[in-house]
């Protein structure tokens, strides 16, 4: 269980606000042991970003993996929700594949992003009664730290899922658009396997660089019609792959990732890889194309 950390607002000052997301604003501060946190503040009065933090914190309190963010405390005062994790210096994957944070990934690095990720995804399905489903990855919810290890964050959404509840049909589907288990929102049941969907799509993002919907576009269908014809022409894929790394690997070894990459994002949940099964393939791939 975390301490509550008393006076939060003293922590930070609002002019260090480094983004933004659906419940509040995030801001960079400094605890008085001097370690470096990022601070998440609910925007004041949203009932549903405090139903969020508390899922958070029980979430958080429960996981501890070197893929996942760590929370370091939290706090609720006067109507002020603040959760306060370790600070992600390299910020969300989706700033770098934008080419916004300056910081290139070449496809090494990809690699190991996508592995380090999976890994802790996995960890989560893994965990013992009752696992936990993320519900919402996606690559502005993977940060990077100083050495750019990825690190999955966000668990406003996430869900216990004992054995007696799998498979359940929840009366609410969430998540993001153009990451979304088409499954998942057709028969509200739940499993990990939607969470093997969503981070199929960042897996595509890996290689192409693209939003999970570009121009009205899916990113998910576009792969797909390259792939069905991939077997007689490697143009196709070529085109598909984010230019500043087309020259850093084989097309088979893009190849292998994005055929991964497909397998996650089948139709039927049946047809997907479980989490443990990605990260073995992902080591074999990073051994022997990385
Ligand atoms: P969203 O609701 O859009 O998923 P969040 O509210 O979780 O986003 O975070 C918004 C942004 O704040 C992130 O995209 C990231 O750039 C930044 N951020 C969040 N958590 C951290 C952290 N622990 N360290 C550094 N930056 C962070």
């Amino acid at each position: 269980s975390y301490d509550e950390l008393k006076k939060c607002t003293n922590n930070f000052s609002e002019s260090n606000e480094i983004g933004s997301g659906g419940y509040g604003k995030v801001y960079r501060g400094m605890l008085s042991d001097g370690q470096v946190v990022a601070i998440k503040r609910a925007q004041h009065g949203s009932m549903q970003g405090g139903l969020e933090f508390k899922n958070e914190i029980e979430m958080l309190s429960r996981v501890h993996h070197k893929n996942l963010v760590g929370l370091v405390g939290f706090c609720f005062e006067q109507g002020e929700q603040m959760l306060v994790y370790e600070f992600m210096p390299n910020g969300a994957l989706r700033e770098s594949l934008s080419g916004r944070s300056g910081i290139h990934l070449d496809w090494k690095r990809r690699l190991r992003i996508a592995l380090g990720s999976a890994r802790g995804l996995a960890y989560l399905h893994e965990l013992a009664n009752p696992p936990i489903i993320h519900r919402d990855v996606k690559s502005t919810n993977i940060l990077l730290d100083e050495n750019l290890t990825a690190k999955v964050a966000d668990f406003g959404l996430s869900k216990l899922v004992s054995d007696s509840s799998k498979g359940h049909v929840s009366t609410q589907v969430k998540g993001t658009l153009g990451y979304l288990d088409p499954e998942y929102y057709m028969t509200q049941q739940l499993t990990e396997k939607s969470d093997v969907y969503s981070f199929g799509v960042v897996m595509l993002e890996l290689v192409t660089a693209k939003q999970p919907i570009e121009k009205g576009k899916y990113i998910v269908r576009e792969v797909r019609m390259v792939m069905d014809k991939y077997d007689e022409e490697h143009y196709g894929l070529r085109d598909m792959i984010d230019s500043s790394i087309i020259n850093t690997a084989s097309l088979l070894g893009f190849g292998r990732f994005l055929e991964l990459a497909m397998q996650c994002v089948e139709d039927s949940a049946a047809d997907r890889p479980t989490m443990s099964e990605v990260v073995k393939t992902l080591e074999t791939i990073l051994h022997n194309d990385g």
